[in-house]
């Protein structure tokens, strides 16, 4: 698998596999599936629910000889309950011990969001809410700047190989910028046609921080969840003529060009999917190239349309101008 150099010193695969919304009844057998098609880099987060399926999932295909842990890329994220410095390394290990590891080889702090700590013990994952019958969420700011140095902590004492952000704005990045001793390795970001951010991406990479992008296929993730509130005139991403067209000319299908356009910008991708066919598709990226008049046509699409945004499922507005 292609892979992108990281700041750390690592190498990361340009194409992983995403494991947000994948059934706990089904993860072992998906990520079994997924290492046999060809994926090294998996990305977890404890928010997720999953991990420790996911973790059977990594033992299994370790023990039938598929790879090696060393060969696997695994990430994961801290999850909002636990930013505070004396909770981040809490939120670390129950994510080892899940997953089954001793080592990440990427941690994200999953938001710059920071809510009220609920104790493993008591609610895990917690998600945002402090009570999830009334679904309060209770703000608790963290200044970014505690939480970073609690994951450089972790990253110098080996048990994350790199470290980085997720979801931030370029104004939280620049500051993190301003005080890390290590500085984001990678930073996860949504990212498609639809959203494109070429001023991110561009700052990003000058920076020498490695971009994955996040729902690819655009709508596609947000469909199920009720996350898509575009109107009658919105084509879905994967639907729409421009990226259709362009598939036909390369014999290859909508998700491919998808994939393919964020990967040409040298920007990782992690699509997630449970059908065994599309989980191989989605790996076959590298044998086609789109013309600078496609990427163009594709970069046209832009319509800054962000499906997970926290000012529309918490009232908290991070991306608010
Ligand atoms: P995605 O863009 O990978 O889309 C998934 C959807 O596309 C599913 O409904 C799937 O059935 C469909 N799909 C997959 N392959 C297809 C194909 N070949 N043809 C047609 N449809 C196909 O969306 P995602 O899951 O939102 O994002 C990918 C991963 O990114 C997640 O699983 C998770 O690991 C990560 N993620 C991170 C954050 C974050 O805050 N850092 C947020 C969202 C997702």
């Amino acid at each position: 698998m292609t892979s992108i150099a990281l700041s750390s010193g690592h190498k990361m695969p340009l194409v992983g596999f995403g494991l947000w919304k994948v059934p706990r009844n089904a993860c072992k057998d998906t990520v079994v599936q997924a290492i046999k098609s060809g994926y090294r880099l998996l990305d977890s987060a404890a928010d997720y629910g999953n991990e420790i399926e996911v973790g059977q999932g990594i033992k299994e295909a370790i023990d039938q000889g598929i790879v090696t842990r060393s060969e696997l890329f695994i990430t994961s994220k801290l999850w909002c309950t636990h930013h505070r410095k004396e909770h981040v390394r809490l939120a670390l290990e129950k994510t080892l011990s899940d997953l089954g590891v001793d080592y990440l080889d990427l941690y994200l702090i999953h938001f710059p969001i920071s809510v009220k700590y609920v104790p493993i013990e008591e609610r895990y994952p917690a998600a945002f809410f402090f009570d999830p019958e009334k679904k309060s969420v209770v703000i608790d700011p963290v200044p970014y700047q505690e939480t970073w140095q609690a994951m450089e902590q972790i990253a110098s004492e080996g048990k994350a190989r790199s470290i980085g952000v997720s979801n931030l704005g370029a104004d939280l990045l620049m500051d993190v910028l301003s005080y890390a001793k290590i500085k984001p390795a990678v930073f996860q970001m949504e990212l498609h046609p639809y959203l494109s951010r070429k001023q991110l991406v561009e700052f990003t990479q000058k920076n020498g921080i490695a971009i994955t992008a996040y729902s690819s296929f655009g709508d596609a993730s947000y469909q199920s969840i009720g996350m898509v509130n575009q109107g009658e005139s919105f084509v879905p991403l994967l639907e729409h003529k421009v990226i259709l067209d362009i598939a036909k000319h390369h014999n290859v299908t909508s998700a491919q060009v998808l994939l393919r356009w964020a990967v040409q910008q040298n920007i990782a991708v992690i699509p997630k999917s449970s059908n065994p066919e599309r989980i191989v598709l989605n790996t076959q990226v590298f044998d086609f190239t789109l013309t600078e008049s496609q990427m163009k046509s594709i970069d046209g699409l832009n319509q800054n349309i962000r499906f997970n945004d926290p000012a529309k499922f918490l009232n908290y507005p991070i991306y608010a101008n």
